[in-house]
C-alpha cells in the first residue's frame, strides 16, 4: 500500500430540501459577521465549528448525515434556518440608500464600477490570506462595501501557503509554521466558463506563459477574486509565485506583483468587467498602471499622452507607510527583463518608463508607490497624521508645491462594525440605538442613542464577554507547550490564570520593533508592583507575530514570555501565541484597556484601537495614527510625553515613566473606584463616550463616505467627461498640457511690488495693494492664475490677482492681500496652470523668489 498514490476526492452529504438554504449560506462571507447566521451555524455542531476555526464551508462539508437527519426533522432549527435566510436574502437585494442618493446627484450610475486591488485580505480566521493591518482593512472595505451597495470588485492572490501559523518553543522563541490551505473545507470556489469548465488564462512573464486559475469568495454582495498559479500546467518556477504572502525572495515577490497587475487586467477582460476606478491599495498592485497603458494604446488605440490621462484621471492610491524603507520597490536590473517588452509593446523604452518610478537618492530603483503616484489623480494616506507624513516624505516628487497644497488626502481608517461588535453589544444596539447605525455612518442623531444604555447593562455586558475571554485564553493556553510544561497549570482541565475581577490590560498587534512591545518592561520592578498590587493588580496579555525575516520583533516576544518566566507571574503576565482574527475579536471586545506604543509617527493609522474603543474597551495610546482625531480627554487617555523628542532612548524613558505613571495613578484607581452597587461609574462614562466617539467616527462607512465622495464618484465623473463627445475633453487636456510643457520654461514672474514702504508697520486688516509683472511666453492668460501666496501663524491664504494689462511683452497682474494676525509673516507670488476640470498640474508652478 505504502508506495501506491490514490487521487482523493471530497464527497459533500446530501442535504434534504428544507436545509438547502445552508448551503447557500455557507458560501458567504456575510454567514461569518451576521449574529444570527453566526449562532445558527454554532448550533448545528458547537464544537465542530469551534474546532474548525468557525468556518460555515467546513461545517457543511463535515457534518455527519445523523445530524442533518435530526436538524432536518427539528421544527425549531427549521425556522430558525428560514428566518437567518430570509434575513440574507433582504441584505443582498437591499439597494443601499446611500448609493442611491448619489446616483442621482452625478448621475454617474450605469457604468460606475470600482476595481481593488489588494495583496491581502483580512476576511475571516478560517481564510489565512493576510498578515495584518493592511490585510483586516482590505477585508473590511469589502465588506462595507457590500453594505452600502458600492458596485465593487475585489482583487488579490490565493495562497496556498498563506502566512505562518505562530508556535512559541520552549525557548520562547517563535516557530513559523505553514498549513496547505484546503479550499475544499473553504467559503472560496472556482470561477467556471460560461460551458461549466474550470476558468483558466494565461499572461506573459517575461516572454514566458504563466497560466493562472480564479477564484471567488462572495463577500456578502462583493465578489473577490482571488489568482492562483498553482497548477500543473506552469512551469515548477510559476507554480510556486502563490504560495506564501509576503514572499521574502525578491524575484518572487516581483513575479507575485506582476500577477495580480497583468492577472487582473487579464480576468477582467474574461469577465468583461471595465471599471470607471481602480483603487491601488498600496504600491504592490502598481504595475498595473503599465499594463493599463499597454492596453489603451494597443487595444482602444489611444495616444501615450491620452493613455497617461485616462489612468490619471481614474486611479486611487492610498499609501500605508509612513517610512521610505517600508514601500515596494525593486531593483531596475531584476524588473526590466519582465518590463522590457512590455514597455516597447506601447512604444516606450523601459529606461524611459523607470524614469516615472525613480526616487530621489535611490538610482537604479524601480519605486512602486512612485510610479502609483505620478499616475493617480486620487492619493491618500490613512490618517489625517500619516497624510502629513506621506506629504514629507513624497516632496521630491512634486518640487514646486508648498506641504499644506500638495495633493495627498488624508481620508482616516475605518472597521466594519459587525465584524468587531461583541454579540453583547450588538444586543444592546438592537435595542438601544436601532439598526440605524449599520447603514447611517455618522449620523449624530443615531449614535447618540448610545447614551441611552443604561450603564449597568453595559458593564454587564463588558464582563460576559470578559469572562468569555479569558476562558477561551485559557482554552488557547491549554494548547500552548510552554504553559504545559512550565506551569502544569491545566492538569484539572481548571482555568487557572487571569482573574475577570482584575484590572485587565491588552497588546497585540505586529512584533514590529516600533511598535515597542517591551516598552512596559523597561522598569521591571515598577512593572511587578503592578502586577502584585495588594488591592489595584493589573493583568496583562500580549499577542502578535513578528515577521519571519524579523529577529529584532522575535526577540521582543521572547522577552516578554521570559520576563513572565523569571518573576512567576505567567498567570497574569501572559503572551498569547497565534495572533489572528479570532484572537483579535476576543481581545478587542474583552479587555479592559487597549495599550498602543509606537514610535510615532510610525504607526500609520492603526486598527486594533478602533475595534476595542468601539466595543467600551478603553483605548491608552500614544497621540499617532488615528487616536489624535478621536481622543478628547474623557474617551480613553493619550501618552504624551514622548513629542517632539528627536532621541530615542529619552523619548522611551519618558514613554515608559508615563505609562507607569498613568496605570499607577490613574487607570487603576479609578477602575477599582466602585459605586454602592459595585459598578465602576466613571469607568462606565468613560466606556460610554469611547463607544459613541469611535462607533459614529471610525466606523467603515463614514471611510467609505469618504472615498466615494472625494475620490470614486469625482474620478468616474472625470473619466466619463474625458470620454464623451468623442473625446473631445481628453483632446483639449492633452493638448492644453502640451502647450503649457513647451511653454512654460521661460514663463516667469519678473516683477512684483507691493504697496509698502522698506520698513512699514503693517496693521493687522489692513489691504495692501499687490502688482505683478509676468512673463507669459506667448501663452493665453486665460489659462493661468497669478497669486499672492501669504503664510502666517501656521495658515496660508491664497489672494487670486488679476490681469489689469499688458505693457509690451508683459502681463500685469494687481490685487490686494488682507493682513491677517500678526508678527513675522511670509508672502510670494506664483503662475500656475488653471486647473482643467478635476486636473491640476502641481508640476508646472512658477514661483517669483
Ligand atoms: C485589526 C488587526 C490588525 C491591525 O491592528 P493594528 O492596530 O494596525 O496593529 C492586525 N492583525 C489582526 C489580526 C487584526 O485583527
Amino acid at each position: 500500500m505504502a508506495n501506491i498514490r490514490f487521487k482523493k476526492f471530497y464527497v459533500r452529504p446530501a442535504f434534504p430540501d428544507n436545509l438547502n438554504p445552508l448551503l447557500e449560506l455557507a458560501s458567504n462571507i456575510w454567514t461569518t459577521w451576521d449574529t444570527s447566521a453566526y449562532r445558527l451555524f454554532l448550533r448545528i455542531d458547537p464544537k465542530l465549528f469551534r474546532e474548525e476555526n468557525h468556518n460555515p464551508t467546513s461545517i457543511i462539508r463535515n457534518i455527519s448525515e445523523n445530524r442533518i437527519r435530526e436538524l432536518s426533522n427539528s421544527a425549531g432549527f427549521v425556522k430558525e434556518l428560514e428566518t437567518v435566510y430570509r434575513k440574507f436574502k433582504e441584505y443582498l437585494s437591499f439597494e443601499g440608500q446611500y448609493m442611491k442618493e448619489y446616483e442621482k446627484k452625478l448621475n454617474v450610475s450605469e457604468d460606475f464600477k470600482i476595481a481593488y486591488f489588494s495583496m491581502e485580505y483580512g476576511l475571516h480566521e478560517s481564510l489565512p490570506i493576510y498578515s495584518g493591518g493592511l490585510g483586516i482593512l482590505s477585508g473590511d472595505h469589502l465588506k462595507g462595501a457590500s453594505d452600502l451597495g458600492l458596485p465593487l470588485y475585489g482583487f488579490g492572490l490565493l495562497y496556498k501557503l498563506g502566512y505562518f501559523n505562530q508556535r512559541i518553543n520552549l525557548e520562547g522563541m517563535q516557530e513559523e509554521i505553514y498549513e496547505v490551505n484546503n479550499w475544499y473545507t473553504k467559503p472560496v470556489h472556482k470561477l467556471l466558463n460560461e460551458d461549466g469548465s474550470e476558468m483558466i488564462f494565461k499572461i506573459l512573464l517575461g516572454n514566458e506563459t504563466c497560466y493562472i486559475q480564479p477564484w471567488c469568495i462572495n463577500v456578502g454582495k462583493i465578489p473577490l477574486y482571488l489568482m492562483d498559479t498553482n497548477l500543473i500546467l506552469n512551469k515548477d518556477k510559476f507554480r510556486h509565485i502563490t504560495d506564501y504572502l509576503y514572499v521574502t525572495d525578491r524575484e518572487m515577490r516581483l513575479l507575485q506583483e506582476l500577477v495580480i497587475a497583468y492577472g487582473s487586467a487579464e480576468l477582467m477582460k474574461q469577465l468583461k468587467i471595465v471599471p470607471t476606478i481602480y483603487h491601488l491599495n498600496e504600491g504592490h498592485s502598481a504595475f498595473l498602471i503599465l499594463k493599463r497603458l499597454e492596453d489603451l494604446i494597443n487595444e482602444h488605440k489611444y495616444s501615450y499622452e491620452e493613455a497617461v490621462e485616462l489612468i490619471h484621471s481614474s486611479t486611487v492610491f492610498t499609501t500605508h507607510t509612513p517610512v521610505p524603507a517600508g514601500n515596494e520597490r525593486f531593483s531596475n536590473d531584476l524588473v526590466e527583463p519582465y518590463l522590457k517588452d512590455h514597455c516597447q509593446a506601447f512604444g516606450k523604452s523601459f529606461n524611459e518608463i523607470k524614469q516615472l518610478a525613480a526616487e530621489q537618492d535611490r538610482e537604479n530603483q524601480f519605486s512602486l508607490s512612485v510610479l502609483a503616484i505620478r499616475f493617480s489623480n486620487y492619493i491618500n494616506g490613512v490618517s489625517k497624521l500619516h497624510s502629513e507624513v506621506s506629504k514629507e516624505m513624497w516632496s521630491s516628487i512634486y518640487p514646486g508645491v508648498t506641504k499644506q497644497e500638495m495633493p495627498i488626502h488624508g481620508i482616516t481608517n475605518g472597521v466594519h462594525i459587525q465584524t468587531w461588535l461583541g454579540p453583547q453589544l450588538v444586543e444592546l444596539f438592537d435595542r438601544y440605538v436601532g439598526t440605524g447605525y449599520q447603514h447611517l455612518a455618522e449620523e449624530k442623531s443615531v449614535w447618540e442613542n448610545v447614551y441611552s444604555i443604561p450603564d449597568t447593562e453595559i458593564w454587564e455586558a463588558h464582563m460576559q464577554r470578559k469572562q468569555q475571554l479569558i476562558s477561551y485564553i485559557n482554552k488557547r493556553l491549554e494548547k500552548s507547550l510552554i504553559y504545559k510544561n512550565d506551569l502544569k497549570l491545566f492538569h484539572q482541565g481548571r482555568s487557572l490564570v487571569l482573574d475577570a475581577s482584575h484590572l485587565l490590560i491588552g497588546f497585540a498587534r505586529r512584533f514590529a520593533p516600533y511598535k515597542r512591545a517591551n516598552l512596559i518592561l523597561r522598569n521591571p520592578e515598577r512593572l511587578l508592583k503592578l502586577l502584585n498590587h495588594p488591592t489595584h493588580p493589573v493583568q496583562f496579555v500580549f499577542a502578535g507575530k513578528a515577521h519571519p525575516a524579523d529577529d529584532k520583533g522575535k526577540e521582543l516576544i521572547k522577552k516578554i514570555i521570559e520576563f513572565a518566566r523569571e518573576h512567576d507571574v505567567q498567570d497574569k503576565f501572559i503572551f498569547l501565541e497565534d495572533y489572528n482574527i479570532d484572537l483579535a475579536r476576543h481581545l478587542v471586545q474583552g479587555v479592559d484597556v487597549w495599550l498602543n506604543n509606537p514610535i510615532k509617527p510610525l504607526e500609520a493609522s492603526g486598527t486594533s484601537g478602533m475595534k476595542a474603543g468601539m466595543n467600551g474597551v478603553l483605548n491608552l495610546s500614544v497621540l499617532d495614527g488615528w487616536w489624535p482625531e478621536c481622543y478628547d480627554g474623557e474617551n480613553g487617555w493619550a501618552l504624551e510625553a514622548g513629542e517632539n523628542i528627536q532621541d530615542q532612548e529619552l523619548r522611551d524613558r519618558m514613554e515608559a515613566e508615563e505609562l507607569y505613571y498613568m496605570l499607577e495613578n490613574e487607570i487603576a484607581p479609578l477602575y477599582y473606584t466602585r459605586n454602592k452597587n459595585g459598578y465602576p461609574s466613571v469607568w462606565i462614562s468613560k466606556m460610554i463616550n469611547s463607544i459613541y466617539s469611535v462607533g459614529r467616527g471610525f466606523n467603515m462607512h463614514r471611510m467609505l463616505r469618504e472615498y466615494v465622495n472625494d475620490f470614486y464618484l469625482p474620478g468616474s465623473l472625470y473619466s466619463k467627461i474625458l470620454n464623451q463627445d468623442n473625446q473631445k475633453c481628453l483632446l483639449e487636456l492633452v493638448a492644453l498640457k502640451d502647450t503649457l510643457t513647451k511653454s512654460w520654461n521661460d514663463v516667469r514672474i519678473s516683477d512684483l511690488k507691493l504697496d509698502l514702504h522698506e520698513n512699514a508697520i503693517v496693521l493687522s486688516g489692513q489691504k495692501i495693494p499687490v502688482t505683478a509683472t509676468a512673463f507669459l511666453n506667448g501663452l493665453d492668460d486665460d489659462l493661468l492664475e497669478c497669486e499672492i501666496y501669504y503664510k502666517y501663524d501656521d495658515k496660508f491664504a491664497i489672494a487670486s490677482l488679476r490681469k489689469t494689462r499688458t505693457e509690451g511683452e508683459f502681463t500685469i497682474f494687481e490685487g490686494n492681500i488682507k493682513i491677517i494676525g500678526s508678527g513675522i509673516q511670509y508672502f510670494n507670488a506664483r503662475l500656475k496652470p488653471r486647473p482643467y476640470l478635476f486636473r491640476d498640474f502641481p508640476h508646472l508652478v512658477k514661483w517669483y523668489y
